[in-house]
């Protein structure tokens, strides 16, 4: 039987927000390894290459996975520099920012 393929992505982008003079909160993102994005509990994640929305992993057991992100949509992984399917492409496309990339 064979093993149904899953894409695991270890690094991604985490919304934070830095204090202007003003005193107002400007948001930007950061590129960070998922395992200390779930420790530091962060609440925002994107696709650090397509932008795209993605699905988190986090590690239930001891000898599993390593908490990880997925493309919530097979399409953006199907363009994404980083994505599973891109890589598995083998029509020479070229990578693209999400459809629907999260700001
Ligand atoms: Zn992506």
């Amino acid at each position: 039987m064979a093993t149904i393929q899953r894409e695991k992505i270890y690094e991604c982008e985490v919304k934070r927000y830095i204090k202007k003079p003003s005193g107002a909160r400007s948001p930007f993102w950061k590129i960070k390894n998922v395992a200390e994005a779930v420790a530091d509990e962060d609440k925002e994640y994107r696709c650090k290459d397509c932008h795209g929305k993605v699905k988190l992993f986090r590690k239930h057991v001891a000898n599993g996975p390593a908490s990880h992100v997925e493309h919530a949509d097979k399409q953006d992984s199907e363009y994404c520099a980083g994505g599973m399917y891109f890589l598995q492409a083998t029509d020479g496309r070229t990578p693209r920012l999400a459809a629907d990339p999260v700001v």
